[in-house]
């Protein structure tokens, strides 16, 4: 093994040896403790795409003809509201179930 290999072992053995089998990670939809949540007036969306690219969990989906938030994990933060030019995204408290 050269020396080189031998760097790369250690670094991999520092940095990845503690990292989690995917079939080990329990994950947990954020939208399960949002207290209000964005709707979206289509009539005002110009589709400048500024909601799809600062939502920080990746909940607005780039469709063919439209940006639609998915709630699964949407924690509603409302940064899609506030960088909205158009004012065309509301947040609005989450109804009870
Ligand atoms: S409220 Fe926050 S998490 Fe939900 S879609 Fe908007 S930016 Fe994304
Ligand atoms: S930021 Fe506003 S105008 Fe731009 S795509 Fe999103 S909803 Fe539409």
């Amino acid at each position: 093994m050269s020396s080189s290999d031998e760097t790369g072992v250690r670094l991999r053995l520092r940095f990845e040896g503690n990292w989690v089998e995917s079939d080990k990670i329990i994950t947990i939809p954020t939208g399960s403790w949002r207290f209000q949540r964005p709707v979206t007036r289509l009539d005002k969306c110009c589709q400048c795409g500024q909601c799809y690219i600062f939502c920080p969990t990746g909940s607005i989906l780039e469709k063919e003809d439209r940006f639609a938030i998915d709630l699964k994990n949407c924690k509603g933060c409302g940064i899609c509201a506030r960088v909205c030019p158009n004012a065309a995204i509301s947040m609005i408290e989450e109804p009870d179930e």
